[in-house]
């Protein structure tokens, strides 16, 4: 049993959490440390963002294969947790989605507009998504080169009528 610096409740070392290998060696119990936890989270939230884009960035390859692994393993379970979550919330999401667009219509249009002039590659994957029976997530990422080269011809095919009349 021991005192926690933060709470001075009197607990037992298994409320403590380890420190530097030595169970239960940690000053405070693991409640405030939790506490502690949010509080920092909630004071330096822009910090933190920050910090988690930056990694984000840094290590897309790792996470990509990290969760592909994980959607690999847990498919079934993701699949049903997927579905009893829609179902269970089909007319929230629908509602909130039809808001979501009606309230950024001006935006998601400008948006579709630099995606479609820049050709990203999540432009890329939803006119092929549109034009074959795949959906979104399904397009292969070998066929996104190919498809905005298509693209490319497309376009400049279509500036050279343009400019003939
Ligand atoms: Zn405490």
């Amino acid at each position: 049993m021991k005192a926690c610096t933060r709470c001075k409740r009197i607990l037992s070392l298994d409320s403590f959490h380890a420190r530097n290998g030595k169970p239960g060696a940690a000053c405070q119990c693991k409640g405030c440390a939790k506490e502690r936890g949010f509080a920092y989270r909630a004071q330096n939230l822009e910090k933190i963002r920050a910090k988690d884009r930056k990694y984000i960035k840094q290590n897309r390859e790792k996470i990509r294969e990290r969760d592909r692994i994980y959607q690999d393993s847990h498919a079934e379970k993701i699949r049903t947790r997927r579905s009893n979550y829609y179902e269970a919330n089909s007319d929230k999401i629908i509602a909130n989605s039809k808001r979501y667009q009606l309230e950024h219509k001006g935006a998601l249009v400008a948006k579709r507009k630099a995606e479609s002039e820049q050709m990203t590659d999540s432009y890329i994957k939803h006119v092929l998504s549109n034009r074959t029976t795949l959906r979104k997530s399904q397009v292969p990422s070998e066929l996104i080169p190919i498809k905005r080269l298509q693209l490319i011809i497309g376009r400049r095919a279509k500036e050279i009528l343009d400019e003939e009349c």
